[in-house]
Parts: structure tokens; C-alpha cells; sequence
């Protein structure tokens, strides 16, 4: 897009997506993790492989490291608040507590405001996570609105956004479902 002559070359913010990566990734280091409050409503991850230095998305079809036998490990990632430091998160767990994740969430309904607690095994940087989620109090503070984590992962290993799948599990489709019938109750407690 190029800019007419009277356009200043003067501005208070960059474009969009010009500001890079705006929210910082957390994980679970060897002292674990307590209190960031999930703002995402659903568990959301895949599959990476460690190539060249850094982690990259599995894109499944036509994967070049997959086709170079890569090995994949896959990684959840959930938008999380901070109250103490009043900005979102995003949190990356790893395929251990998958099913924690998404026992609360079929419980639940939705991640939304639940606290979550962490810890490696053996306080070892790399000891196996168990994370633990705790249900919103009845005067839970008001949350901020979780931002797209498909495009935050998108910018943040600059891989178009149109290689990543849809996800498909059943479960996903029937909380989207429920999600929406139940989005005006949301929203009455959200906002
Ligand atoms: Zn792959």
C-alpha cells in the first residue's frame, strides 16, 4: 500500500501487526506456577517440532520436518491473567496436562475464570507438569476479553495463519455449540 504525498510519515502507533508479539508466553518453570486466571473458554493445542533451533507448528499436510521424521511433541496453549500484573499471558502446557484441562473443561463448560496452580515433577525444569484448576469464586473480578490464540500463535512463529487446521474433535464442535447457547449468560457475567 503506498501512502499519497499529503499522508505524514508521522504516527502515534505502528501499523497493525507491526507491534509484534504482544503478550508474553509463561510455562511452568521447576518452582511451578499459582494464580493466573484462564481467560481463554477452550483448551486449544498441536503439535510442534523442534527444527532449526526453535519450535515450530506441525502444519500436518505436506510437513516438511514430519516428512524428515522430526519428532512432534505437542503443546496446549491457553490466554491467561495475571491480577497482579494486570495483563494477559499466554500460557503453554504441555500434552501431561492435557487431560487435566479438558476434564475441567467438559465439567465446567469453560475455562473462563478458572485459577490455575502448576508443578514439575521432581522441581526439575523439565519434570513432567501437572497443573491443577480451580473454579472461579461466586464474586470472581471481571475478566478481560481473551485475544484469538490461533493468530497470536500464527504471529509468534510467522507461519500464515490459513496452515493451521481447524480443529475438529467432537468435543470442541458440542462446547462451541453449548458456548453459544449459553453466550448471553456469558457476557451478562463477563462484562
Ligand atoms: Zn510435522
Amino acid at each position: 500500500m503506498s501512502a499519497s504525498k499529503t499522508e505524514s510519515i508521522f504516527s502515534n502507533v505502528p501499523d497493525d501487526g507491526d507491534e509484534g508479539m504482544r503478550y508474553q508466553i509463561i510455562r511452568t518453570g521447576p518452582k511451578g506456577i499459582k494464580g493466573p486466571i484462564v481467560t481463554s473458554h477452550d483448551p486449544l493445542g498441536l503439535y510442534t517440532h523442534w527444527a532449526g533451533g526453535r519450535t515450530l507448528p506441525c502444519v500436518k499436510k505436506a510437513c516438511e520436518h514430519c516428512e524428515q521424521n522430526v519428532s512432534r511433541r505437542w503443546y496446549g496453549f491457553l490466554m491467561v491473567y495475571s491480577i497482579k500484573q494486570d495483563r494477559q499471558y499466554l500460557f503453554e502446557y504441555t500434552a501431561s496436562a492435557a487431560s487435566t484441562v479438558v476434564q475441567y473443561w467438559e465439567k465446567h463448560r469453560t475455562l473462563r475464570g478458572a485459577a490455575i496452580s502448576g508443578e514439575r515433577q521432581g522441581g526439575r525444569p523439565n519434570g513432567r507438569l501437572t497443573l491443577f484448576l480451580t473454579p472461579p469464586k461466586s464474586e470472581a473480578e471481571p475478566l478481560p476479553k481473551a485475544p484469538e490464540r490461533v493468530s497470536l500463535l500464527s504471529q509468534m512463529w510467522s507461519v500464515p495463519l490459513s496452515e493451521f487446521l481447524e480443529p475438529q474433535s467432537a468435543t470442541k464442535k458440542q462446547a462451541e455449540e453449548f458456548i453459544e447457547q449459553i453466550r448471553p449468560t456469558l457476557r451478562a457475567v463477563n462484562e
